[in-house]
């Protein structure tokens, strides 16, 4: 048996971890001096959007955000078992050199779960993660190797994941994802029928929600709230935020059984 590196980590089993809950340019925003972007409450300060779960057999977490390292520093979560992918935008690949340590933790590469186009992406992006016969270092470069999946379910650290398939954009579709009662769907404008009817029952949905104005991949917070409605989860809770939805005040307004997400929010696996 190989002795690996042990990582210093919280117990995160049963739960899903919200990691980062902003828009693709987070909040507050480069250069922008709006109320919400200068506002000194931590719940308008939205990093870019990820998710972590503690399963039986490990951390899965959803995309590979540019903030991930800071993200997985402020949780205290030192070890990612494998990842889950929705889409291969920019705001949810970009932090993936940081899984570099996972090589000493794993013994091995961290798993990607994902569509073709996003591994298309990443191995076009991280090539140097893929080149042989370089003269590197160990830990010079992330190890990674890809595990392809489509709209069936399959299982993944011990939990059974059911990828919802959902639209980002008229010609741009991307993953949801349900395990057990709770759902993950960000980065969706349209959800198709027989996606809503895999999306019923649900304890929890995390939905996205980018601003009160419309947007052509995004649902706008009343599109969000309408869908909230339809799947009538337990509870909903709103990510992928811009600037304009300052956070106490959109929140005090919203309907019953609905709240905006923040970083960091714990949310129970059922
Ligand atoms: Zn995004
Ligand atoms: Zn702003
Ligand atoms: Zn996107």
């Amino acid at each position: 048996m190989t002795l690996h590196r042990q990582p210093v980590s919280t117990d995160i089993r049963g739960q899903m971890i919200l990691l980062g809950t902003g828009t693709s340019v987070g909040v507050p925003a480069i250069g922008c001096g709006c109320d919400v972007c200068r506002s000194t409450n931590v719940r308008n300060q939205r990093t870019r959007c990820s998710a972590v779960l503690g399963l039986p057999a490990g951390n899965l977490l959803v995309d590979t955000s540019p903030d991930l390292r800071q993200q997985l520093l402020r949780e205290q979560i030192g070890i990612i078992h494998a990842v889950l992918y929705t889409h291969e935008h920019a705001d949810h690949v970009f932090g993936l050199d940081d899984l570099r340590l996972m090589q000493f933790y794993l013994g091995g590469p961290v798993p990607l779960f994902c569509e073709d186009r996003v591994e298309q992406r990443i191995r076009k992006s991280y090539d140097y993660a893929f080149r042989t016969g370089q003269d590197l270092h160990k830990g010079a470069v992330p190890q990674l190797v890809f595990r392809r999946i489509a709209t069936e379910p399959f299982e993944v650290l011990g939990a059974k994941v059911t990828p919802v398939r959902m639209r980002h954009g008229k010609q741009f579709d991307v993953l949801g994802f349900r395990f057990g009662n709770v759902a993950y769907c960000t980065d969706v404008n349209t959800i198709p029928p027989e996606s809503m009817t895999q999306l019923s029952g649900l304890d929890v949905l995390v939905l996205d929600a980018l601003r009160p104005r419309g947007h052509a991949t995004h649902f706008s917070l009343d599109e969000a709230i309408d869908v909230a409605r339809q799947l009538a989860p337990k509870q909903t809770y709103f990510t992928h935020m811009s600037h304009e939805l300052e956070h106490e005040a959109t929140n005090a307004a919203l309907p019953d059984g609905m709240d905006l997400a923040y970083d960091g929010l714990r949310i129970a696996l059922t």
